[in-house]
């Protein structure tokens, strides 16, 4: 479905075949008080206080659901300061001094197998809540009200297909932590009582399947098998791989779980694991850093919170560094950009992409079509940026601009390098007027 250029290509190969790099001892770590879940939050500690790495040091209050704030490193309790949140806007960060002994917090436990064997549902479900545990991929969704649900589940779907360009960070968390992800997927069929769960990855992922297909056999008679799917994009949208791993094919708008499908992306599952196994939140997490804007695009396993401009010097600094840099938090599809470096990992930042600002020139819509034809969820991205520039709200509406999922192919593919997705962007905020 997508036309990929050699350099993304390459850069992805190249990067996904090395070990990621721990970089796990920053001075400072930075954790966000609210996010677009939990727009407000209280904190739990005050200026000079000492916490411990995992201690639960604030609550972030949303309508649906609360957070708990947990400390990814033991350390001193600075202040707040600003700095640029995933969805590109200045957020206050609390500011914590890393005092290098990573002390934790009284509330981690070893859970051995049988006691983990004891938890019921609702146990798990708690230890989950209480962790934080959201959805890792990006989707930020919290997973303990997906644990929630009383629809009987058939089958689990694991997401290893990571199919935006450039991004490698899952495909190196499923080359290193095999058994952590094994064993999560194994918690997971417990609480939903499912006897059966598939791996999904890319059927070009050679290397992840030559792993898997070995560490499967250590879990002969489990019900986890590995599923080689389609090699586009967005075969990792949670409908196209549900289509593609079970036949099921999703109405607009329906949960998997109403057809008996529960689905988690691979880091999700490591989160899972940790949290269930030593009551622990998610502390660290991998992420890319790459783009044609630096010099060596590399993959970090980091602590939760740590500036990406203490990365960039790890990437051997900028490429061309006269030249103007757009910054992309998450993929160069879905992602959002960022006004400058001085953004922060947080628990759903999966990349940072940098590139050497190029500026296209659009030309007219030349009624080409590429972005109906392209568009996953069959709109009409070109009649909704029309109704969108004449400010027609009933035939906004019409158009169901909702239903995008901002996979931003209409504007990829756009003949005239016109940014369509950001004008269906803007329809799905009117339509909601
Ligand atoms: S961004 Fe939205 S409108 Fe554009 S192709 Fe993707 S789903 Fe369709
Ligand atoms: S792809 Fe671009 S040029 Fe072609 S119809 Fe859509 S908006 Fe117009």
């Amino acid at each position: 479905m997508i036309a990929r250029t050699n350099h993304m290509r390459d850069t992805k190969k190249l990067v996904g075949s090395l070990p990621a790099i721990r970089y796990t001892k920053p001075k400072y770590l930075y954790l966000a008080m609210a996010n677009a879940r939990c727009p407000k939050a209280e904190l739990y500690i005050k200026e000079g206080d000492h916490v411990n790495s995992c201690q639960v040091i604030g609550m972030r209050h949303g309508p649906f659901f609360d957070q708990p704030i947990h400390a990814t490193c033991s350390g001193t309790y600075i202040g707040l300061e600003k700095h640029y949140h995933r969805n590109g806007k200045l957020t206050d960060f609390i500011k914590i001094e890393n005092d290098f002994k990573d002390t934790l917090d009284s509330s981690l436990r070893i859970r051995t197998p049988e006691e983990i064997e004891a938890l019921t549902k609702d146990e798990m479900t708690k230890i989950i809540e209480d962790c934080a545990s959201v959805g890792l991929g990006g989707s930020s969704f919290p997973t303990h009200v997906k644990f929630k649900t009383d629809k009987p589940i058939k089958v689990i779907l694991i997401n290893g297909i990571e199919c935006e360009p450039f991004i490698t960070a899952d495909h190196r968390l499923m080359l290193e932590f095999p058994y952590r992800i094994m064993e999560g997927i194994q918690y997971i069929m417990k609480a939903f009582n499912c006897h059966q769960a598939k791996i999904c990855i890319k059927s070009k992922y050679r290397d992840i399947k030559e792993v898997y297909t070995q560490v499967l056999k250590e879990y002969a008679g489990s019900g986890i098998e590995l599923c080689c799917v389609g090699n586009y994009f967005p075969q990792g949208w949670e409908v196209e791989m549900i289509k593609s791993a079970t036949g099921i094919r999703l109405k607009p708008g329906e949960l998997p779980s109403n057809r008996g499908v529960m689905n988690f992306n691979v880091s999700t599952v490591v989160g899972i694991y940790k949290a269930i196994r030593y009551n622990m939140p998610v502390i660290k997490r991998n992420v890319t850093v790459t783009g044609d804007g630096i010099n060596f695009p590399k993959n970090f396993r980091v602590r939760v919170g740590t500036s990406i401009r203490d990365l960039l010097p790890l990437c051997g600094g900028y490429k061309d560094p006269d030249k103007e840099k757009v910054f992309i938090l998450g993929g160069p599809m879905m992602g959002a950009s960022v006004p400058s470096d001085d953004c922060i990992i947080t628990k759903t930042v999966t990349s940072i992409i940098v590139l050497n600002k190029t500026n296209y020139k659009e030309e007219p819509c030349i009624r080409c079509g590429s972005c109906v034809l392209s568009c996953p969820v069959h709109l009409e991205p070109v009649q909704i940026m029309n109704a969108v520039k004449t400010l027609d709200k009933e035939r906004i509406k019409l158009l169901n601009p909702l239903r995008c999922i901002e996979c931003g192919l209409c504007a990829y593919t756009c003949t005239s390098k016109i940014q369509v997705t950001d004008y269906v962007r803007k329809a799905k905020i009117i339509a909601k007027l």
